[in-house]
């Protein structure tokens, strides 16, 4: 029998490997089979790029396998002295720092490091510095670098703004398809919004779960399973996955399976994870019976406007969408809704000291929404990648202090 600090593993898992291997093995292949590669930012134009025809690869996620392997700590220093800030996003002086080292986590999986890029496609909708990474490799490669510009802080995403974002990604087709050598088959596009949209909404179901109570899942278990809707987002693989892992929740939530057994509290994780530490902040919640429940960060990647039957304007309504690009009121409701739809005791707040585009503490939003919801907050000061910049023993200490808090009710 599980002791209450210990937990069942996802069956699924064993699939995951699986299918992350494969989309990684193909993408080191596909250049010696005459196929192009595109980077593309995680809310870039990946459906338009597949349906030409190029092989997607996501440095971010590359960013996210340097956290949490802990190779980034060492690999930041080199880009530091390159010339990028030790203050600016530590994916992007992770993933430079591995370029420059010529060390990376794919080299476990046989590959010499990331596919060369023929083309890199960014959308600002998140950052600017997810521009200024990819314009780096577009001069250290001599490839080009092309760009959707969504502006930040958007209130209601309305006609004019699809509008304008939406001529931007279509304005992208000529010059992708010089590159692809192929001519963008409108077929070939509706079916791959198609499969992202079936994607993004599996993986929707799939967090949902976890407003059961006790929750099937936890925030950790979340930063794992995403993997295929971040890097397989319209390819039929992503699909098939998050079938079986839905039904394999569905399956634990019947059963009364908990991710947290014997969980005591519900909180929500708002902010980057703390890559390095998924391990060592899951098993102290796990001891403290805390779950959480729910994230900012897992739920970026649903996007339910995508509509192949109105594939450009429903891309740039989807991507213009996302929580990171939204007015500082829009995310004050979102995580009002969250925190209810998920049953929440509390919520913990990542400053993740080199994104503050996805940090959310610092302009009072957890005294407002602590005042609107009258459930306690606690912030965690870090970082994503750098782990420098995180204190161990404070948070634990922290973490322990807002446990017995919670406790008080
Ligand atoms: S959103 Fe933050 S973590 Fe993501 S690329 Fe931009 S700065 Fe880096």
């Amino acid at each position: 029998m599980a002791s209450p600090t210990e937990r069942k593993d996802f069956e699924s898992t064993k699939k995951l490997r699986d299918v992350m291997g494969k989309y990684f093995a193909e993408l080191g292949r596909g250049p010696a089979e005459g196929k192009k590669t595109a980077w593309c930012t995680s809310v870039g134009p990946a459906e338009l790029l597949r349906a030409l025809g190029f092989q997607v690869y996501f440095p971010e996620n590359h960013g996210a396998m340097l956290g949490a392997s802990r190779m980034a700590t060492d690999l930041i220093p080199l880009a530091n002295a390159r010339g990028f800030s030790p203050d600016i996003c530590s994916y992007l002086t992770s993933d430079i720092g591995s370029y420059l080292k010529g060390q990376t986590p794919l080299q476990k999986m046989k590959l010499d490091g990331p596919p060369k890029p023929d083309v890199l496609v960014y959308n600002t909708n998140q950052c600017r510095d997810v521009k200024d990474w990819f314009q780096f490799y577009a001069r250290e490669f001599g490839v080009p670098c092309l760009g959707i510009h969504t502006p930040r802080a958007i209130g209601e995403v309305d006609d004019a703004l699809v509008h304008y974002v939406a001529q931007q990604i279509e304005a992208l087709v000529e010059p992708l398809e010089k590159i692809a050598g192929a001519r963008l088959d409108r077929s070939r596009l509706e079916e791959t919004v198609a499969l992202s949209r079936q994607c993004t909404l599996l993986w929707k179901s799939v967090l949902e779960t976890a407003a059961n109570v006790p929750s099937p899942l936890t925030f950790f278990d979340g930063t794992i399973q995403m993997g295929p809707a971040v890097v397989l987002r319209g390819a039929p693989d992503a699909v098939d996955y998050y079938q079986t892992l839905l039904a394999e929740l569905n399956d634990r939530v019947a059963q009364g399976i908990a991710a947290v057994p014997g969980e005591r509290f519900r909180i929500y994780w708002e902010g980057m994870p703390i890559w390095g530490k998924l391990k060592d902040l899951s098993t102290q919640m796990l001891s403290l019976g805390v779950c959480v429940v729910a994230s900012t960060y897992c739920n970026s990647w649903i996007f339910e406007a995508l509509d192949p039957a109105d594939p450009f304007r429903s891309m740039a309504r989807a991507y213009s969408s996302i929580f990171i690009c939204r007015s500082e009121d829009y995310k004050e409701q979102y995580i009002a809704d969250m925190a209810a739809r998920f049953r929440v005791d509390g919520i913990l707040y990542h400053d993740a000291k080199t994104c503050p585009n996805n940090s959310n503490n610092r302009y009072e939003m957890p005294q407002r929404l602590q005042a609107r919801l009258g459930k306690p907050y606690l912030v965690v000061h870090g970082d994503l990648n750098d782990l420098r910049l995180y204190s161990e023993e404070q948070t634990r200490t922290n973490l322990e202090a807002f446990a017995e808090q919670l406790a008080q009710g």
